[in-house]
């Protein structure tokens, strides 16, 4: 078993400070989890300190099978139930049977429309309620990077948002999920670094930008589901590698 360096001790002491606060200053509080390498992280952290975040994922329908076991992984190893949020069966058929099946190949607006039927709106009611969201962000994959901030103005969810894990590199991640045998995603083994919904995500090569493989038919600037906006800007994800 990998270790952690003192300087990813701190790191890791750092990341649970901010949680225990979280639980502290803004319960109710939810982390939304991808269940992909960072969300294990936090899901780790907030599961074995027995931390009162509720973990919540969107099951948009169209997730890779891989992706959807990690629910069950979860419940395996920490005996816990992650909360899933699906879109609204009525406004799904809607759009299935106006524009079809997978009808965000055809256009940025009928992609962003898909989005919002079974991402945003969910998303929306998975945050009511509560006084601030859990996100498993970090600076280096970010666009904006400079303005992701471990806490943050939600303006558009009218809460405060964190992100424990913006100080995190991508080495980080892996190895505290080798040090802490933290279950994750197969499909990071498999040229995955970012996952999203099956039909959009597709595996990418060495060395080519992580956007490369999500909505790869899009071009760069409108790439981008609407969960996260700061400063009026798009976080974008730039590389994740297991
Ligand atoms: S990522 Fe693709 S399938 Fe998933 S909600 Fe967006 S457009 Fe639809």
């Amino acid at each position: 078993m990998s270790q952690l360096s003192n300087e990813q001790l701190a790191l890791v002491a750092a990341t649970r400070q901010t949680l225990e606060r979280i639980v502290r200053d803004f319960t109710p509080a939810v982390f939304a989890s991808s269940l992909a390498a960072e969300d294990m992280v936090l899901t780790d952290l907030i599961l074995k300190s027995q931390l009162p975040i509720t973990i919540f994922s969107l099951e948009t329908g169209r997730l890779h099978a891989e992706t959807l076991a990690m629910v069950d992984k979860v419940k395996e190893t920490y005996g816990y139930d992650i909360t899933l949020y699906r879109p609204e069966t009525a406004a799904v058929d809607a759009y299935v049977a106006r524009n079809g099946l997978n009808a965000f190949y055809d256009s940025v607006e009928m992609r962003k429309e898909c989005c919002r039927i079974r991402k945003v709106e969910p998303l929306g009611r998975a945050l009511a309620g509560n006084q601030a969201w859990v996100t498993g962000q970090r600076r280096a994959q970010a666009a904006t990077r400079s303005s992701l901030m471990v806490e943050e103005d939600d303006p558009a969810h009218f809460m405060t948002k964190f992100n424990p894990l913006a100080d995190w590199s991508e080495q980080d991640v892996w190895d505290y999920i080798k040090a802490n045998n933290v279950p994750y995603n197969a499909l990071h083994d498999q040229g995955y670094p970012s996952i999203g919904c099956a039909p959009c995500t597709r595996a990418i090569e060495p060395g080519e930008d992580v956007r490369a493989g999500r909505w790869w038919w899009e071009n760069p600037e409108s790439k981008e589901c609407g969960l996260h906006v700061v400063d009026g800007k798009l976080i974008r994800i730039k590389s994740v590698a297991a």
